[in-house]
């Protein structure tokens, strides 16, 4: 059907569930068709650095080669470390590239995948960045006039909420259903130094994530291509980065960024 290096999963909403489109280099294939079907990805043992293009033995940071790793913006420390971004005292890898990733108005929010969790990301990531991780649940609680910033707030509200996804649970869709989050974000903002508190978001817009899902696996298996050459079998569902396959197999697709893969029915 195609071959190509795969990338992190496109995503959309469309009416009420989340499309998931996987683009390879010449077509695009939309993976919600998959669902209930059988689906074959096999893996070709060459990764290309999805930065420079050039064959990496190893992928570094989700699929970087070793050059790009250390020098490429967006694999940068602030990408992980956003309090430690320095961008707004215009120092950074790349100023042109920071300045339209970190020098723009950033979200911090509250959601919910495994347990609660807070993060940070660009006001153009909403909500991508939440259906990457498998929320379920989610409200924008600051925002902030760049990265920097939200990195503050976010590193202060973690002494109180998790930043972590624990990903079984995620995918067993485990729901934490007596979750509040308005009267999570009220707790969160009371908890912020005055200076940071004037930050707060006004709109109290309570985000509900559904995804394309038959069936959860009971006892998610992951599966790598770094040990194993294919997964085949019925495409279960699709939730976070997770193809979820028959028999409780799930492979993250973001983490195997820049491997070359055949797609096939
Ligand atoms: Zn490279």
């Amino acid at each position: 059907m195609a071959e190509g290096n795969l990338l992190k999963m496109r995503t959309s909403i469309d009416g009420d569930t989340i499309q998931y489109q996987m683009v390879m280099k010449d077509t695009t294939i939309n993976l919600n068709e998959f669902v209930g079907k059988p689906l074959k990805l096999t893996y070709k043992n060459q990764i290309n650095c999805i930065a420079c293009g050039k064959v990496t033995s190893k992928s570094f940071g989700q699929g970087f080669c070793y050059n790009c790793f250390q020098t490429a913006p967006e694999a940068e420390e602030c990408v992980l470390r956003p309090e430690l971004c320095r961008a707004h005292l215009g120092e950074s890898r790349d100023q042109e590239w920071a300045e339209s990733h970190c020098l723009i108005p950033h979200y911090v929010y509250l959601a919910v995948a495994s347990g609660i969790k807070v993060g940070i990301t660009r006001n153009t990531q909403i909500p991508t960045r939440w259906i990457d991780q498998g929320a379920w649940n989610a409200m924008i609680i600051a925002e902030t006039p760049n990265r920097h910033i939200a990195g503050v707030i976010e590193s202060y509200l973690k002494q109180h909420f998790s930043d972590k996804t624990n990903w079984r649970s995620m995918l067993k869709n485990i729901l934490a259903e007596e979750i509040n989050l308005l009267s999570e974000k009220n707790r969160a903002i009371d908890l912020l130094p005055k200076e940071l508190q004037k930050y707060a978001f006004q709109e109290e817009k309570l985000w509900e994530l559904n995804y394309p899902v038959l069936q959860f696996p009971i006892k998610p298996q992951s599966v790598t291509f770094d040990k194993e050459a294919s997964i085949e079998g019925t495409l279960q569902g699709i939730k976070g980065q997770y193809l979820l396959f028959d028999n409780d197999r799930v492979i993250n697709i973001r983490r195997h960024s820049g491997y070359l893969v055949e797609v096939e029915k």
